[in-house]
């Protein structure tokens, strides 16, 4: 899934690549190594708020492994050894952020439903085991939609094996708002199920994008329902590390979704910390 406020204003392509595509990631505090695993844009959602352009098709349709493993292998070291500040974009960045943080995995789509999902998975965590990249983590950004998949599963387990993070997107109460936010026939339930089962083997984050429909932001019922939700992904042995919230960052899908104010979001941070317990944070809508 394309959780884009960690691509606002980043250029999608490096060079010729079709697959890698360094991002600076203030929030990360240094560069994420996005590699897209649906170059043929199809999601499994079509949530209203999606950033994604599907206006235009892209000239890869089909995740090509080879060509993906050398991109990635050659934009790491890059990044490694400090080159990548040569080039281009990359020239500003700051000192500090200067540094690799992750490889995410995440795109124009949802990433789990790449069918080869688990071996792509092994193939670059053996690329970056093969750098010598041990502290460099491996971010899943997904929708949680496909967790029950024995393949997706065993990607799951081997990112757990070498600095996995799964951050899994939740952003509703009830099934109502799930429809309307998120659009896809597979049940609000399946989710919460997904999410519950796999936080209970890891500690996930739980990535939440609330935003104004028609001019309207979620009410306190639906808000309300969705701490509700998180409370019962903990009390049947789920762990979440972090709830990040956010609202919209660049043109969304469809124009009758605008971004929630800062103080919006603060609000709902607050409110997830109220309710739950759980830390959370807030990423506004110009945040990257
Ligand atoms: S999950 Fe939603 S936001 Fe992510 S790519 Fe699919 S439609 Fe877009």
């Amino acid at each position: 899934m394309a959780l884009t406020p960690l691509h606002v204003e980043h250029p999608r392509r490096f060079e010729e690549n079709r697959f890698v595509y360094p991002v600076l990631s203030r929030r990360s505090g240094g560069i994420s190594m996005g590699v897209n695993l649906n170059p043929d844009k199809v999601c499994n959602f079509d949530c209203i708020y999606c950033q994604v352009d599907r206006r235009t098709q892209s000239e890869t349709r089909f995740v090509e492994i080879d060509r993906l493993l050398a991109e990635l292998e050659e934009a790491l070291a890059l990044a490694a050894s400090g080159q990548l500040f040569t080039i281009g974009p990359f020239r500003a960045t700051p000192p500090a952020l200067r540094r690799l943080n992750d490889i995410a995995f995440s795109g124009d789509g949802e990433p789990t439903t790449y069918r080869n999902f688990d071996e792509i998975i092994a193939a670059c965590a053996a690329v970056k085991r093969r750098l010598g990249l041990d502290a460099v983590k491996m971010v899943l950004i997904t929708n949680a939609s496909m967790f029950h998949r024995p393949h997706v599963q065993r990607g799951l387990a081997i990112l757990d094996e070498n600095q996995g993070e799964i951050w899994a997107k939740l952003e509703a109460g009830t099934e109502d708002y799930f429809r309307q936010i998120d659009r896809t026939p597979i049940p609000f339930r399946q989710i919460l199920d997904n999410i519950t089962a796999a936080a209970r083997v890891r500690p996930l984050v739980i990535q939440s994008l609330f935003m104004r429909v028609n001019g309207e932001p979620p009410d306190a019922a639906e808000l309300n329902a969705y701490c509700d939700r998180l409370n019962e992904i903990v009390a049947a042995g789920g762990q979440l590390q972090l709830v990040q919230v956010y609202t919209v960052a660049r043109q969304p899908a469809e124009s009758f979704v605008t971004p929630l104010a800062d103080s919006e979001v603060d609000a709902i941070v607050d409110l997830v910390r109220r309710r739950t317990g759980l830390p959370a944070k807030a990423y506004y809508g110009a945040s990257a």
